[in-house]
């Protein structure tokens, strides 16, 4: 007798976003040098549209993610990273 609706069957919701990177600083792992002239290093941490990805999705830790910051708003101001992206 088991023809009552199964209502505690919900939707499962949550973490479908894809892209789901390993979390481990790339910074720490491998040692690599923030530095402001590395724009290709930089993009890399930035959206197209030029926006700093965020640190739960890159992985980096506050350390580095701050410096990491601070290198991409520096080499917008240079001029090296475009602010808007294109
Ligand atoms: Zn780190």
């Amino acid at each position: 007798m088991e023809n009552k609706p199964r209502y505690k069957f919900r939707k499962k919701r949550g973490f479908s976003r894809g892209a789901f990177r390993k979390k481990v600083c790339r910074f720490c792992t491998n040692k690599i040098a923030i530095d402001y002239k590395k724009i290709d290093m930089l993009k890399s941490f930035t959206t197209e549209r030029g926006k700093i990805i965020p640190r739960r999705i890159t992985g980096n830790c506050a350390l580095h993610q701050r410096r990491l910051a601070i290198a991409i708003k520096r080499a917008r101001e240079i001029g090296l990273l475009s602010i808007t992206g294109v």
